[in-house]
Order: C-alpha cells, then structure tokens, then sequence
C-alpha cells in the first residue's frame, strides 16, 4: 500500500501565489477526484506535484510513501512511481510511442523484451487504432486518440499514483468512457508485483466520475480546498453549481490557452 500526502501546500507562479494550501491523502486502490471552476488552480496542483519548472513552493510538502517528491527533479517523481495525463497532451515529432515507451521501461529496470506485444494489446484493449501506433507521438492525432493514447501510456508504466488532470477535455462520450473505464481498472486490479493504482482526478464536469468512481469528492476554489466529501458532493454540483461553493463571486481568470509546443515539455 502507497500513500501520496499533500501538506499544507502553497505554490506560486508568475509571481501570483495560486494554491493556497492544499491539504490531500490518497492511498492505492483510491479515486480522488478534485474539481473546481476555472482558473481555480486545478493545473497549478498538478504541475506543483510532478515538478514543472517555473513554479515556487513556498510551505507545505509531496509525500510519496515519506519522500519529498518536491526535492525531485520532474524525471525521478516519474520514476518513483508517479504519473500525469496532462490537460493537453504535447505532440513530440520525430519519437514514437514504443520508442518512449523502451526508454520509460529501461529507465524502471523492466525488460523490453515483450514490450511490442504489451503495446498492441493494450491498443486493442483501450481501442487505440493500431495503424497509429508508428506515429509520431500525439502528432496528428484527434483528441479523442490523444487521451487513449496517454491512458495505454499510464496502463502500461503502472505507476502508483496517476494524476489525471480533465482527462475528459477533448473526448467524445466512447473515448472517455474507455479511458475512465481503464483507469477505474487499474485502480482495481494491481500488476504484477506491484499496487493498485491510486489517482487524482482532476475535472470540471460530473460525467467523468461516472465511469470513474470516486471514493472521495473534493471542491478545489481559489486555490483551497472548500469542500471534501463522498461522489454525493459531484452531484450536489451538478445540481447547483460552483456558486454554492464560492460565495457568488465569478470564476477565476480565463484558462490557459492549449500548447503542444516542445517548450511546454517538462524538463528532464
Ligand atoms: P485551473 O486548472 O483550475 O483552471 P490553473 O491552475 O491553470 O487553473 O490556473 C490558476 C491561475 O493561475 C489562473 O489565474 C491562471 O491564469 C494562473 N496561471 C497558471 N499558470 C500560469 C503561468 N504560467 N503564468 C501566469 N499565470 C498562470
Ligand atoms: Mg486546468
């Protein structure tokens, strides 16, 4: 059993300070999901745990099983077991997925051996389109392709805990229900030697967590955590609102533009 503890966080970028003090647990087999309205610093979570430079921590900690992930540069946070399906995954001209993939594997210690078998058949199982599998990665795919073919990126690595920030974002109703479906499988079925997968699910709608059930609801507004509660809290916002939760006053700023440049990489 894994546990990734968030405490007492407080993060800042561009000089803006944005996550306030995010207080979080979650242990393998757990969906957390954490929802929150525009600009609420949903991305700014994410990008804090996993390392993305141009971020300042100013309090609080990253516990991974009782290491600061935060002392980590972005690629041992990979290694040690962490994993995130960003809002917009990032094309990467000239790599393709097995070649990522062959490189992730050795950087784990894992035999490549079989790792071309692994990828068709987790294509099929995810319903990534074979004749893809050769592209570029991303590169030209449709965002419905985009999210399978990151969700068969977290099948396969098995990390402990994955980081879903709106997974949903870009999906039709089939590739979302096949993402989630794999991701909800994951958190039950552990591999081989390992643990079952633990997630942070970040999303704005409530459609995603029916496909992945949540054991616990979170409402994430100015940078706080206002709300935590069962999936019941997912439908009372549904039913009501963000304005139940932020006292009336208007969504944060408007969000971030997509990017796929290189630039948008994380360092290594
Ligand atoms: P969410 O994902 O909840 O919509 P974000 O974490 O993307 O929110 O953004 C939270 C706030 O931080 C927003 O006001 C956004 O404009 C600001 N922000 C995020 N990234 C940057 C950045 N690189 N430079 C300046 N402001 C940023
Ligand atoms: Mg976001």
């Amino acid at each position: 059993m894994s546990t990734l503890e968030i405490k007492g966080l407080v993060a800042s970028v561009a000089g803006k300070q944005i996550l306030n003090g995010i207080d979080l647990v979650v242990r393998s087999g757990e969906v957390h999901a954490v929802m929150g309205p525009n600009g609420a610093g949903k991305s700014t979570l994410s990008a804090v745990i996993m390392g993305k430079p141009g971020y300042t921590v100013h309090a609080g900690e990253v516990l991974l099983d009782g290491v600061n992930l935060l002392d980590l540069p972005a690629w041992q946070r990979a290694k040690a077991g962490m994993h995130l399906v960003r809002q917009y995954p990032s094309e990467v001209p000239g790599v393709g997925l097995t070649d990522m993939l062959a490189e992730a594997y050795a950087a784990r210690g894992r035999s490549t051996d079989s790792l071309a078998a692994e990828v068709a058949a987790e294509a099929e199982r995810i319903h990534f389109p074979v004749a893809l599998l050769d592209r570029s990665l991303n590169v030209d795919l449709s965002g419905g392709e985009k999210k399978r073919n990151e969700t068969l990126q977290l099948a396969l690595l098995a990390p402990k805990f994955a980081i879903l920030d709106e997974l949903d974002s870009g999906l039709d109703i089939d590739a979302l229900r096949d993402c989630s479906r794999r991701v909800e499988d994951a958190t039950n079925t552990a591999p081989p030697g390992g643990q079952p997968l633990g997630v942070l699910a970040i999303t704005h709608y409530n459609r995603l967590l029916e496909e992945l059930h949540p054991d616990h609801v979170h409402i994430l507004v100015k940078g706080r955590i206002v709300a935590t509660g069962g999936p019941e809290l997912a439908d009372q916002l549904e039913r009501d609102g963000y304005e139940a939760f932020t006292g009336g006053e208007p969504e944060g700023a408007v969000e971030a533009p997509a990017t796929s440049s290189l630039d948008d990489l994380f360092a290594l």
